[in-house]
């Protein structure tokens, strides 16, 4: 597993760190458009579970090691009203995936998947400490992706459109309220997925994910909708069609607020917890 040890290097530690401490950021969001007394019973904890694995254990151990997603679960327990318990899975699958189970009660993200990104990122950060930080970012990406579907499964929230869609927005209006270093976080899930176009070529056409350059232009106009005037460079290099981004501050705006009332009579009872 080359370069698995770089998932451990300081640049990305000091990244998970930036990624952990201000999730609680939204709290005051979602505060604002909370109804009066709408918390929810809480049940449930999310719970995070490196499982054993030979194939990958280097990047395992370096995952455990980093604690990757353990401040986030407990930013997110003591923020939301779970159902039910939850686990937060890192485990060997025997393809590069990462999904919401339902039946489980599971996130799962497999070791395939941040392997497979590892390769794929690879061809844009020659830096092993870079590929290191995007690979983390694109993780942090997808694992949000999946909590949107978790929020949705959990909470047996609406969705009109494409569920797909939908959890990409709530990964963006997540990972944008964890300011830059979210930002950052976002931008190398785009990158991923244009990536993705240009290796594999799109999914087919009945599939229930938009086509991955879709992907990549819908995360970069959100992005880009937060803020016109400091990612205007998406736009003058050309990553970002103009005819698309004359809407994307409207478009994030209007998703950002769909989320934030969504998930607002979910928040615990006193927005903190022991
Ligand atoms: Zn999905």
């Amino acid at each position: 597993m080359p370069n698995c040890h770089r998932l451990a290097a300081t640049p990305r530690l000091r990244l998970v760190d930036a990624l952990s401490l201000s999730l609680c950021l939204l709290v005051s969001a979602l505060a604002t458009a909370a109804a009066p007394a709408a918390a929810k019973h809480d049940s449930g904890q999310l719970k995070v579970v490196y499982k054993p694995t030979r194939e990958f254990a280097e990047l395992a151990k370096s995952l455990k090691h980093a604690k990757l997603f353990d401040q986030q679960v407990a930013d997110l327990n003591q923020l939301f009203a779970w159902p039910r318990d939850l686990d937060v899975r890192m485990e060997n699958c025997g393809q590069a995936n990462a999904f919401y189970d339902p039946t489980e009660g599971a996130i799962i993200i497999c070791y395939e998947f941040v392997d497979s990104e590892m390769e794929s990122l690879r061809k844009v950060y020659d830096d092993p400490e870079d590929l290191g930080e995007a690979v983390v970012n694109s993780t942090f990406f997808v694992f949000f992706h999946e909590l949107g579907h978790a929020f949705i499964g959990e909470m047996d929230l609406p969705t009109t459109g494409k569920e797909e869609d939908a959890v990409d927005q709530l990964a963006v209006v997540v990972l944008v309220d964890l300011g830059q270093a979210g930002e950052a976080a976002a931008l190398d899930g785009a990158i991923s997925f244009g990536l993705l176009a240009k290796e594999s070529g799109d999914s087919p056409l009945w599939d229930e994910h938009s086509l991955d350059d879709q992907r990549f232009y819908n995360i970069l106009c959100w992005i880009y909708g937060t803020d016109a005037e400091k990612y205007a460079y998406l736009v003058e290099k050309g990553h970002l069609p103009e005819a698309r981004a004359a809407r994307c501050e409207s478009e994030f705006q209007r998703l950002d607020k769909a989320w934030k009332a969504l998930l607002a009579p979910h928040l615990e009872a006193s927005g903190s917890k022991d």
